[in-house]
């Protein structure tokens, strides 16, 4: 009877999808093969676990196998028979920790799959604008990129017959081992050229140029890094896998709003007049211009809040504010009638500063800020 596939990877019928992942990662590292060279029983438990893994990490599977239990895949196959198979689906679970392929040719019987060769890596940089941070944007570049080119063919490398490495029996003080190190031929790739069109290079690759559309989510910041899958240079041969384009974003500075995170600030600026009497300004977003009210009597250095106006979150939730800092001008010269009127003024009541309990000083409203 089979075992059943919670219990092989030692977790409950409720197990979230990240608690069977990383249980699978357990068992399979305890049971990996370069860690039990030779062991039949291990490599049984290696093979159990990842059949356990394939069906509890699909939903899908994992609905079929609660219902029926395993009559639900009778008839399908199923199992694993090959160890590459196990690594060709599941290679990434194990990170860094293993070799992969290549310390493994005792158990593929020759047949062991070969290293997939990735291209390189391209960087680019896009300068956004505040709005195309605000609204998020799509970018078209050009880069040049290595592809194949049209009419190259790759055949089978002679040197390791396609498994990217080469095995040697050495002689060590724990006795006869076997090492295996990359194939200097092809360089692991288990491939080499065979039709070399004009105008290509030594590995079949020419350079192009090609527009790539970048799709930028709205709160993106400087300095972040983007990828865009496969889009950087090709490698030679036919199982190879193309290099990523990574985009680093660079902000350009806006003229009168600056951010900080989320937020965003303005100075504005008004009229003694406007402050006494009140008035609607039109004032400048990331996104547009709005027009605010300010109330008769408002103080230099009061802080008004726009809910929502700044930068939103990167992650989708919300967005910050924008805060626009008011100041009241005030005139350096003034005509001789103007003069007159100020200095009646001085006497009067109403130009006396009285701050009442609710009006906070620059300072606390700068502490209220950071805190
Ligand atoms: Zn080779």
């Amino acid at each position: 009877m089979k075992k059943d596939y919670y219990e092989i990877l030692g977790v409950s019928k409720t197990a979230t999808a990240a608690e069977i992942k990383k249980a699978y990662r357990k068992k399979a590292l305890e049971y990996h093969p370069d860690k039990n060279p030779g062991d039949k029983e291990a490599e049984e438990k290696f093979k159990e676990a990842a059949q356990a893994y394939e069906i509890l990490s699909d939903e899908q599977k994992r609905a079929q196998y609660d219902q029926f239990g395993h009559a639900a895949f009778e008839g399908g196959g199923g199992g694993y028979s090959s160890m590459e198979d196990i690594f060709r689906n599941f290679g990434d679970i194990f990170g860094g920790h293993f070799s992969g392929f290549g310390g493994f040719g005792g158990f593929g019987g020759g047949n062991s799959r070969s290293y997939r060769i990735k291209g390189g890596d391209l960087r680019i940089r896009v300068k956004l604008t505040l709005a195309d941070i605000v609204t998020g944007t799509e970018k078209k570049v050009k880069v040049l990129r290595k592809v194949k080119a049209e009419g190259a063919t790759y055949k089978t490398c002679n040197t390791c017959h396609g498994n990217g490495s080469i095995v040697r029996e050495v002689n060590t003080m724990l006795g006869r081992m076997q090492s295996s190190s990359p194939c200097p031929t092809c360089g692991g790739s288990g491939e080499v050229i065979d039709k070399k069109p004009d105008g290509a290079d030594s590995q079949g690759l020419k350079t192009v140029e090609e527009t790539v559309t970048i799709k930028i989510p709205a709160g993106v910041v400087e300095g972040m890094q983007m990828k865009v899958p496969g889009k950087g240079n090709e490698a030679p041969g036919n199982n190879s896998i193309p290099g990523d384009l990574l985009v680093l974003i660079e902000e350009i500075e806006h003229e009168t709003l600056k951010r900080e995170g989320e937020n965003l600030h303005l100075d504005l600026y008004i009229s003694m007049p406007e402050a006494v009497l009140g008035t609607s300004k039109d004032i400048e977003t990331a996104t547009g211009k709005v027009r605010i009210k300010l109330e008769e009597g408002i103080q230099s250095g009061k802080i008004l809040r726009l809910k929502g106006k700044g930068v939103p979150n990167l992650d989708g939730y919300g967005a910050g504010d924008l805060l626009v800092h008011v100041n009241v001008w005030t005139p350096k010269t003034l005509t001789k009638e103007q003069k007159n009127f100020f200095q009646k003024m001085m006497e009067d009541d109403n130009f006396t500063p009285q701050p009442d309990k609710s009006e906070k000083s620059f300072f606390e409203k700068v502490k209220d800020m950071f805190s």
